[in-house]
């Protein structure tokens, strides 16, 4: 097949950050992704990097993207470099924006928690942006990135895209709830190839009747594993889930940042998770980003079996 070339559209400009334990060593998170996902940033995106002072000296320590262009440094964590990210993210001039975030969290780092830190995903969010803050949704996106341009697959990733052995998580704040429901109802024969699907209470009650409307009454009635409603703790019984690597690596969370969250530390809590099985788990936090991750997960699985 050959190299798509990401000239015919302008490159994604992609806001690039780590925690300092992610970033040092020769197999660290950072070098992992770098190394990983070579032809996805050399060859097929070709993306404009803008990378935080330490993480950009990590890089260049390490020898990760030696050559390769469009790399801007911005400064170190102390003197903004975060909170210039932000503005970033929400600036509309398109040769200042940021498409995306990949910001690798360590949830033990206390910087994760950082207002900056913690409005940087909230921005993202709220503007529809990517904000990929693990390791395997780094990969992720950049994979589905570059099969959207018609790039080769990488085959390391192929295990993750056998859904028959692989679950989701599907939560929605309540000013979500439609959102998810017709997200669900339009990517319903990829969501149900997935071995295992749960969700908190509210949201996988409605989502089970959506499943019998769709496959018969008995058929659907356990499509969707629910769990207690999250501000019951449901969020929280997903998150063992996921550090338990077994049954759920992707979670599609439609958050409603417009509103106080009374179970906030809950909602903070499933992101940690995942954080802390960083070469493992994802998730997606808004419904443009999720319809898209959809999209182009159903066309990365349709090639894996082909
Ligand atoms: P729910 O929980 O699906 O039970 O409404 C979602 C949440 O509010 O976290």
């Amino acid at each position: 097949m050959p190299v798509i070339s990401a000239s015919d559209r302008r490159p994604y400009r992609i806001g690039l950050a780590s925690s300092r334990t992610h970033q040092d060593a020769p197999h660290s998170p950072l070098a992992q992704l770098i190394n990983g996902s070579r032809a996805a940033i050399e060859q097929h995106l070709q993306p404009n990097l803008i990378v935080v002072g330490r993480t950009l000296d990590a890089i260049n320590q390490l020898g990760l993207l030696d050559g390769y262009p469009h790399v801007e440094r911005f400064p170190y964590g102390r003197q903004g470099g975060l909170m210039k990210l932000v503005s970033r993210v929400v600036d509309s001039d398109p040769t200042r924006t940021l498409d995306a975030v990949i910001y690798l969290m360590d949830p033990v780092d206390p910087s994760s928690t950082f207002p900056e830190a913690v409005a940087l995903k909230r921005q993202c969010v709220i503007h529809g942006k990517p904000f990929l803050s693990t390791l395997a949704g780094a990969r992720e996106w950049l994979e589905l990135e570059s099969v959207a341009l018609g790039a080769v697959t990488n085959p390391e990733l192929d295990l993750s895209f056998d859904l028959a052995n692989e679950g989701i998580a599907l939560i929605a704040h309540d000013a979500m709830k439609e959102r998810m429901l017709a997200i669900a109802e339009r990517h319903f024969s990829l969501l149900d190839q997935f071995a295992f699907r749960c969700a908190t209470g509210t949201t996988g009650s409605l989502l089970n009747k959506l499943a019998q409307k769709i496959k018969g009454e008995e058929a659907g009635r356990h499509w969707v594993k629910p769990f207690l409603s999250g501000p019951m703790g449901g969020d929280a019984q997903i998150a063992e889930l996921i550090l338990d690597r077994q049954q759920c690596r992707r979670v599609l969370f439609l958050e409603d940042p417009h509103v106080a969250r009374q179970h906030e530390a809950d909602i903070q809590l499933l992101e940690r998770a995942a954080r802390t099985v960083t070469d493992y788990a994802l998730c997606i936090n808004d419904a443009g980003c999720g319809e898209r991750w959809l999209t182009l997960l159903e066309k990365r699985v349709s090639l894996k079996s082909n």
